[in-house]
């Protein structure tokens, strides 16, 4: 199959695509490398089924592919808010891309990677699939929150006017290797501090709880995602173990045996207290089960901050 992974310079979308082409596909990476970078993709450039497109989604484009998984967007905080009016483009724009593109070529499948934001600070917990969330419309995290919620809109809106086949995962905090180091995301930056024995900046007291991913889990479920039959989903793909951000800056300490300290600074506005996905969904449907645990993930992504620091 040909395959078009938009965001494909990415975190994830290097991954994503490792994976593909090892399973023979041909693969089209799209990026502007906005967030992305050179490095996560060089390893693919001598590999003929391997192309790239420097391209903007926002700007319409065309690929005569199979299958689309739409991950351009950037994902960490700091980054999605350097530009906000740009990330709401991002995801409207770069869905709607998609789906034209989808449509020309006479409906093929879109995997749409939408959030654990789309949830906002959650009142139900563990978070599932039913729950509608709640979001601040106004804050400062809305252009990434109210975007991928609008992008699921428009991938619904699509399948239920075009009969475009849809398929919408929301992620929820996905950590490993490729990550950059200065990205700003929780697991990257303590990882980076602990390594250079600098201080762990824990933002609050430490006691919101997140969920966290090893990314070739993830990358197992979006694929066992867009090859499922007659189901849009969304689905929660995420591993439900839940830890503070105080119980991580510790764990990250004692595997990297670091001398640094833990320092709290202000937590963000609208900062989700808790999240932990019900996987009962993909469970059942997809068959799909996180295999790697935190502590298990993070040696494998200690090793890789260690090579590239
Ligand atoms: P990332 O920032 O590492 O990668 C995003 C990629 O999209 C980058 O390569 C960037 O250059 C590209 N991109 C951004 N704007 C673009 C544009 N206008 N045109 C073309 N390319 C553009 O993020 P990631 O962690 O790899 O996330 C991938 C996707 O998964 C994102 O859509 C993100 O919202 C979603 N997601 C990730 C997580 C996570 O924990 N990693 C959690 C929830 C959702
Ligand atoms: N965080 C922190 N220190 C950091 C970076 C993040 O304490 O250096 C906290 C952040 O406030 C949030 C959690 O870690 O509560 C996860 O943050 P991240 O930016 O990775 O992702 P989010 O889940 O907020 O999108």
């Amino acid at each position: 199959m040909k395959i078009l992974v938009t965001g494909g310079a990415g975190f994830v979308g290097s991954h994503l695509i490792e994976k593909l082409l090892a399973a023979g596909n041909q693969v089209v990476c799209l990026d502007n490398f906005y967030t992305g970078r050179k490095e996560n993709i060089n390893q693919f450039l001598a590999n003929s089924n391997f192309s790239l497109l420097e391209h903007d989604v926002t700007i319409p484009f065309e690929s005569s592919v199979d299958q689309i998984y739409n991950l351009a967007c950037p994902a960490s905080p700091i980054n999605y808010q350097k530009n906000r009016i740009e990330t709401i483009k991002i995801n409207i724009l770069g869905a709607i891309n998609c789906l034209e593109l989808s449509k020309k070529l006479g409906g093929i499948k879109v995997l749409q990677t939408s959030t654990s934001e789309v949830y906002g600070d959650p009142d139900v917990h563990p978070q599932v699939e039913s729950y509608r969330g709640n979001v601040n419309p106004i804050g400062p995290r809305a252009c990434y929150d109210e975007g991928k919620r609008c992008a699921e809109t428009v991938f619904f809106d699509y399948h239920r006017q075009s009969n475009i086949p849809i398929r919408v995962v929301r992620i929820f905090n996905t950590y490993g290797p490729n990550m950059s180091e200065d990205d700003g995301r929780v697991v990257s930056n303590f990882i980076v501090q602990a390594l250079n024995n600098q201080d762990i900046t824990v933002y609050g007291q430490g006691e919101q709880t997140r969920s966290f991913c090893y990314v070739s889990d993830l990358v197992d479920g979006l694929i066992k995602m867009m090859e499922t039959n007659n189901w849009t989903g969304p689905v929660n793909l995420g591993n439900p173990g839940e830890f503070t951000i105080k119980e991580l800056a510790n764990k990250i300490i004692s595997l990297t045996g670091s001398r640094s300290k833990i320092i709290y600074q202000p937590l963000p506005q609208d900062d989700p207290r808790q999240r932990k996905p019900d996987i009962s969904l993909a469970k059942e449907k997809l068959n799909w089960q996180p295999q790697v645990d935190l502590e298990a993930g993070l040696i494998k992504t200690i090793e890789y901050f260690k090579k590239v620091l």
